[in-house]
């Protein structure tokens, strides 16, 4: 078996730089006050459509959907027979949950025989063969207790039609197919594409802009989309992200915050060790300038659709905004003489991005402006970027993000203006690998020693003494004493700075022997010295 295309693991030593990134970011949010929010990986497929939008990329052809299957309600298939017959019998017993007799009902009728039955949602061999051991046991115990009464067992299962005829299996069991509908519906659910719509339900669901406080919240999870595997693209990739939402009351519209957060962005990838990055920064202004700029689109698109690709053709008509975002080269120079979107925004609309650029200059953050700058998600308001980063390659977008100032209401939400970024952690580390300076910085994969008990009737000691020196905060490597003294040094080589020896001399005079590799030296340590002995760096 293997990983799923598109998917992969993540194994150590990488994971080392997976955990650095993300403890880093945790730091900045700290700095910034931003709190962590954890949503669920799947939610109602409702969401994403209402609130990434259909005509896009992500709903259309990307997501990981399914139905998730209908629920049999057994105990309303149980409740509803007992129902229908009360009048056959004497006694209806439950015997489920706690029975001895793995069967649902035992019914005893009034004539004093008895009935086993067992409930499922359609007919199955295993509930036969269930019953017709429960009807030969019951059998036995009556003969036992010299009755003449008989038991029979029925398996009842839900029938979407009526008037099935009961059935005899060769088991002597009776197959009986109640009629009615036992299913609770089914709902539609997908696995999150990004995240933004996720924390933007909860702060719906939970109400967190009651308190009229501005939130700040920061994730970092898995995403899933159907998309084709190739370097910085996987099926299941990481972002870490961030929103900041809020009533307007609590200054979410304010262009200090999208300001405050490219701000932060620079500082995080900074203090990541990324250089060489570039901020994409556009307005695409709100609600009504979009929809002006898509008229005017799509007459300019008129003409000069036909001669575009196929997706091009069709976005022209039905989300003309996304013809901006077509990578196929033939098309590039239509797409350059096609009207700007910046001679479509509003008086409010040129002021408030003329504040965040402001705000950027004076902070000394460098930004590039690119009208073409549109972003793949149908809920972006306003303020829109990308930082992109050389190496990267074709897949150079590190992260983007922007304004949503009206995607609270577009899934049912009450007004909250907000903005935020995904940054894609897969295409961090790859950034990072690739320069070299930074994997000099990577923690040592080594740990401070190995510990190798000379004989089996060492290892628990061993245990106790790599308990003693972790507790101190070393890292230590357990060997083994079934390894011969050879075979203990060749594991300590390659997974330790040094090797504890552990034999009985040792256990004894509680001197332990410590060889260093990396200086080849050999000395005596007091047990009491060792661990201060072993978080000196090697080679000392
Ligand atoms: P792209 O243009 O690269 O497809 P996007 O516009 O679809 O990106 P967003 O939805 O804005 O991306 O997601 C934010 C970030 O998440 C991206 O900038 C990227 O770093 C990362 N990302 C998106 N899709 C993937 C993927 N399939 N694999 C790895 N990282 C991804
Ligand atoms: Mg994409």
């Amino acid at each position: 078996m293997k990983a799923v295309r598109g998917t992969r693991d993540l194994l150590p030593p990488e994971t080392e730089l997976w955990n650095r990134i993300e403890t880093t970011a945790r730091q900045v949010f700290a700095r910034y006050n931003f709190g962590e929010i954890r949503t669920p990986i799947f939610e109602d497929t409702a969401l994403f459509a209402r609130s990434v939008g259909e005509e896009t990329d992500i709903v259309e052809k990307e997501m990981y959907t399914w139905e998730d299957g209908e629920r049999f309600e057994k105990s309303l298939l149980i409740s509803r027979w007992s129902l229908a017959n009360r009048e056959r019998f004497g006694t209806i017993e439950d015997n489920s949950p706690s029975g001895a007799v793995p069967i649902d009902l035992e019914c005893e009728d009034l004539d004093g025989n008895f009935e086993l039955v067992l409930f499922g949602a359609k007919p199955s061999k295993r509930s036969v063969d269930v019953l017709a051991s429960a009807v030969s046991d019951k059998r036995a115990l009556l003969t036992q207790l010299q009755s003449d009464k008989d038991v029979t067992g029925r398996h009842v299962f839900a029938s979407p039609v009526p008037g099935v005829p009961e059935e005899t299996t060769p088991e002597g069991v009776l197959l009986e197919a109640f009629h009615g509908n036992f299913f609770k519906s089914s709902q539609s659910l997908t696995l999150r594409p990004e995240n933004t719509a996720g924390v933007v339900r909860a702060y719906i669901e939970h109400g967190l802009g009651e308190s009229g406080q501005l939130q700040k919240l920061y994730y970092i999870g898995p995403q899933f989309r159907r998309e084709r595997p190739q370097k910085g693209r996987y099926r299941q990739f990481w972002q870490i992200g961030a929103e900041v939402i809020g009533p307007p009351s609590s200054g979410s519209e304010s262009p200090l915050r999208d300001a405050e957060v490219l701000e932060m962005l620079a500082t995080l990838l900074e203090d990541l060790g990324i250089a060489g990055w570039t901020l994409e920064l556009n307005s695409v202004g709100s609600a009504a300038d979009r929809a002006k700029y898509n008229d005017v689109l799509r007459a300019a698109l008129v003409d000069v659709a036909p001669k575009m690709c196929g997706d091009c053709q069709r976005r022209a008509v039905t989300n003309p905004l996304r013809v901006l975002d077509c990578k196929v080269p033939e098309d590039q120079p239509i797409i350059e003489g096609l009207p700007k979107i910046g001679d479509s925004l509003g008086d409010d609309s040129k002021q408030h991005f003329a504040q965040v650029t402001a705000a950027l200059d004076t902070a000394g953050v460098p930004y590039t402006l690119n009208q073409r700058l549109v972003r793949g998600l149908d809920y972006y308001t306003r303020t829109t970027f990308e930082f992109t980063h050389g190496g990267l390659g074709a897949q150079n977008a590190l992260l983007g993000g922007g304004r949503y100032d009206g995607l609270s209401e577009a899934i049912g939400g009450p007004k909250a203006p907000g903005i935020g970024f995904a940054m894609g952690l897969d295409r961090l580390v790859l950034t990072l690998q690739a320069q070299e300076a930074t994997q000099a910085a990577a923690p040592a994969a080594k740990a401070d020693a190995y510990i190798a008990p000379i004989g089996e009737s060492l290892n628990a000691a061993a245990l106790v003494l790599a308990r003693e020196l972790r507790r101190a905060g070393l890292r230590i490597e357990l060997g083994d004493g079934s390894f011969r003294l050879k075979k203990s040094f060749e594991a300590a080589d390659k997974t330790a700075r040094r090797i504890v020896i552990l034999g009985e001399d040792e256990h004894q005079s509680g001197i332990l022997t410590v060889k260093d590799f990396i200086s080849g030296k050999q000395t005596k340590v007091p047990r009491a010295e060792l661990a201060a002995n072993l978080a000196r760096p090697a080679g000392e």
